[in-house]
């Protein structure tokens, strides 16, 4: 009996201009089995009316081609712990509205910039955060929120995974939370997973739980490890590597977890990435197969 190939839960962001079956089929196009979209505009403003017949054919297309975790991402403007109150309010308005809006497309996750503290100070700013989410999380409800590690540019929240404990730490319905790791933001933000991958996870681990850590966002950076800078590159062509990414894709601890391309490709590149990120870890398990099958 020839072993069931291990596959990669990978895709890449796509626009929700075309409706949601239309997203399914340029995944499959792509040859992606999930993908990210924008739940409204990244510049803020307002999210569309639901179309729940399209949303039930995307449903339908996910589950025929056995499709992982989507990974929806919040708009880049909502900063739950600006120092203006308008804007926190927008924020905690947009996140609870997204939420409502995630129910139609349950069991997925939604995933956020814990935002910027302005000034205010970390601290405050984790306060703030721990204060949005309380405002906007239901019960019970079937959407994940993640918080998403950054590269610390200017007073962004979640520079460290301490502060990302922090967050999740003082949430009440904390079960409703996880982290995405964000491959450039980590980087950038000083930690080295260009080459010491496991000892990063390890103190991942230590520090907020390997539990929680639930989808990765793949990017190589234009800088070099702690810039604090925040510029996506294509995979390969930045200061983490191609080797950090076949080390990543083939990790015991990260290889399961849905994989996100934010990288800066048109269609034909993201195409490229996928399979190219396809071909490795299938490779890796192909090794590991006939490893086995020796000592068989
Ligand atoms: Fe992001
Ligand atoms: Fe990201
Ligand atoms: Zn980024």
């Amino acid at each position: 009996m020839t072993p069931v190939a291990f596959e990669l839960t990978i895709g890449c962001h796509l626009s929700t201009a075309a409706g949601w079956k239309k997203m399914g089929e340029t995944a499959l196009a792509l040859g992606a089995n999930t993908f990210a979209f924008f739940t409204r505009n990244p510049r803020g403003g307002n999210a569309k009316t639901l179309d729940l017949d399209d949303l039930e054919a995307l449903k339908t297309l996910m589950r025929e081609n056995h499709f992982g975790k989507l990974v929806a991402h919040a708009p880049y403007t909502m900063n739950l712990c600006s120092a203006k109150y308008e804007t926190v309010d927008f924020a905690r308005r947009a996140m609870a509205e997204d939420l409502e809006r995630m129910e139609y497309l349950p069991g997925n996750y939604y995933n956020f910039h814990p935002g910027s503290h302005v000034g205010q100070g970390a601290e405050k700013g984790v306060k703030l955060v721990i204060e949005g989410l309380n405002a906007c999380l239901v019960p019970g409800q079937a959407t994940m929120v993640l918080l998403e590690t950054m590269a610390g540019k200017g007073t962004e929240v979640g520079r460290t995974f301490e502060e990302l404990a922090a967050i999740l730490d003082g949430v009440a319905h904390d079960e409703l939370l996880g982290v995405c790791l964000d491959t450039c933001h980590v980087h950038d933000g000083g930690y080295r997973i260009f080459d010491s991958l496991d000892y990063v996870l390890d103190e991942f681990d230590r520090i907020i739980g390997l539990e929680r850590l639930k989808a990765l966002h793949l990017n190589d950076s234009k800088n070099p490890c702690g810039a604090h800078k925040d510029r996506h590159e294509k995979i390969g062509q930045g200061y983490l590597g191609l080797d950090a990414f076949a080390s990543i894709v083939t990790n015991s601890r990260l290889r399961t977890l849905p994989m996100i391309l934010e990288t800066p490709q048109d269609f034909d590149g993201y195409k490229h990435e996928i399979a190219l990120l396809r071909r490795i870890a299938a490779a890796d398990n192909q090794t590991h197969e006939s490893a086995l099958g020796g000592v068989r």
